[in-house]
């Protein structure tokens, strides 16, 4: 039975964001993701929004944690080569009365100390924004947007690179504390570890439930998305988004532009019953175009290409009409379990803050020993398509993997799909490949390039590719051989 003085379950955005901070001090951690990969539940199905921090209520967590997570991320992004564009963000009123909402968002944002708001009039939305319809703005400079998967992809992998283990397709069965350690019994054997970091988003009561009686419930809320054609990049360089609809505790639906150019309309906000329900439903989709067109009358169906949906993962109801705030603490029938529970929007853009948070509540606990060699430059994953000409044909001389292209919609090579399968994580389904180097991202989704991957599958790693999943052990691509 391996000990760890860290065990952190999920390796979602929080969870990796947390490995990452505690990978900067002398500790042994280990991470347990179920999913076949990290970022296979809500952090990789969001708006990928870093927000300013102008919606959350003043002195909450959510706002503290955003602001200083937003600042966070300048030097972040950098650091781990994750695209980031601070586009900014304009919130539209289409009338009067929106506009008294507008005045009330800006007074939040003053109180949450959000830099460079503006209320701005229709002449000036339209001189940066020309297809918008709206009657006046709030103009919010700091927002921004990212790749969410990416981004965790980036925070976990640069964790192993400073020791930190990962194991994937592992779910914590059951969880046993004993006098000073907890005993986890996963699907690979029993770990032992000193603390528990609950970081299983829509699972985190199935944790808590583990070592105690839960005082929360979990009320997942469904937030379905279109996604639009490259093409039609040229709609808005900017985030637009509508007034807060506060009784539905959720933003509106917004359109968001995106780090590889598509455009997001949505999220939709529906409370379901079950936390795996990610349907997207045509009756949604009609809203979402409707609602679009309301905003940029010149957007076309036949635009859309892609539909997928995120689950919120709400502690509070519906009908619920407080702060429903972030929870993140140690448990006060079982110390040393952290729990971070109800970590919803704007969860992403908090994930550094939050993770700081956690390593400020582990030090009350135990002396934290900073490392002096942190390695905290990631950049794996170069792009060809952003390559200059000059530096495409040194790679391709070099290697001529470099020079063969696999997917064409997004350019990838076989050189990046090469490197993309020797992730440190050791991730291997189509889903992983996508997500690291874009191959199957594009207009043809995957179509094309599938075929040509599995083969490198086979030829380059050795793999029995009859076993190769698109993006779990439940997912797999082919039942058999028709010819021996
Ligand atoms: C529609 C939508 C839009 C959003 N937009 C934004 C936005 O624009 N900006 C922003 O800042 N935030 C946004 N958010 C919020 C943000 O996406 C979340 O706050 C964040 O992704 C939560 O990350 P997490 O790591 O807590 O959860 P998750 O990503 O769900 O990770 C939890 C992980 O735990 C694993 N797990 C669960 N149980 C077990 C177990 N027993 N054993 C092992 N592993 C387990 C799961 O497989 C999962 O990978 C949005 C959310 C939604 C739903």
């Amino acid at each position: 039975m391996r000990k760890f003085q860290i065990a952190i379950i999920g390796g979602g955005v929080i969870g990796s964001a947390i490995a990452r901070e505690l990978s900067k001090y002398f500790l042994d951690i280990i991470v347990f993701e179920k999913g076949s990969d990290v970022a296979s539940s809500t952090s990789k199905a969001n708006s990928g929004v870093i927000h300013s921090g102008i919606n959350s209520p003043p002195k909450s967590l959510k706002a503290r944690f955003c602001v200083e997570g937003n600042r966070i991320f300048h030097q972040l992004a950098k650091e781990l080569s994750v695209p980031i564009k601070w586009t900014g963000k304009y919130v539209i009123a289409k009338n009067e009365e929106e506009e008294k909402e507008l005045v009330k968002l800006k007074d939040i944002g003053i109180k949450n100390k959000v830099m460079g708001l503006r209320l701005i009039e229709t002449d000036e939305v339209n001189f940066n924004e020309p297809n918008i319809k709206c009657k006046s703005a709030l103009w919010v400079p700091s927002a921004g947007i990212t790749l969410p998967y990416q981004l965790t992809i980036a925070l976990a992998e640069n964790s192993v690179m400073n020791g930190v283990k990962f194991l994937l397709e592992t779910i914590v069965i059951d969880i046993k504390k004993n006098n000073n350690y907890f005993e986890i019994k996963t699907n690979k054997g029993i770990f032992k570890s000193d603390f528990i970091i609950n970081a299983a988003g829509l699972n985190c009561i199935d944790i808590v439930k583990m070592l105690e009686e839960p005082d929360f419930r979990v009320y997942p809320c469904r937030g379905e998305y279109l996604v639009l054609d490259k093409k039609y990049a040229f709609l808005i360089k900017s985030l637009i988004y509508q007034i807060p609809q506060e009784k539905f505790g959720f933003l509106g639906v917004h359109i968001t532009p995106t780090v590889d150019g598509n455009i997001l309309l949505g999220p939709t906000s529906e409370y379901i019953a079950e936390i795996n329900d990610t349907r997207t439903t045509k009756q949604k989709i009609n809203i979402l175009l409707k609602e679009a067109k309301e905003i940029i009358p010149i957007i076309k169906d036949k635009a859309v290409i892609n539909a997928y949906s995120g689950i919120r993962c709400k502690i509070y109801p519906p009908e619920y009409d407080g702060i429903s705030d972030f929870r993140i603490e140690n448990s006060r029938v079982n110390p040393g379990l952290i729990n971070l529970l109800g970590i919803e929007s704007p969860g992403l853009t908090a994930a550094p803050a939050i993770a700081k948070e956690v390593v400020k509540i582990i030090s009350k606990n135990i002396v934290l020993s900073k490392k002096t060699k942190f390695v905290s430059k990631y950049d794996k994953y170069i792009k060809f398509s952003d390559m200059t000409n000059e530096r495409k044909s040194k790679m391709i001389n070099k290697n001529a993997s470099w020079g063969r292209i696999i997917c064409r919609c997004e350019n990838v090579t076989e050189a990046e799909v090469i490197n993309a399968l020797s992730n440190p994580l050791g991730a291997k389904t189509l889903s992983s490949i996508k997500y690291r180097c874009r191959a199957g991202m594009g207009r043809c989704q995957g179509g094309f390039c599938t075929q040509h991957i599995v083969r490198i599958m086979g030829e380059e790693f050795n793999l029995d590719i009859t076993k190769i999943n698109l993006k779990s052990n439940k997912s797999n691509l082919f039942i058999g051989k028709t010819r021996v």
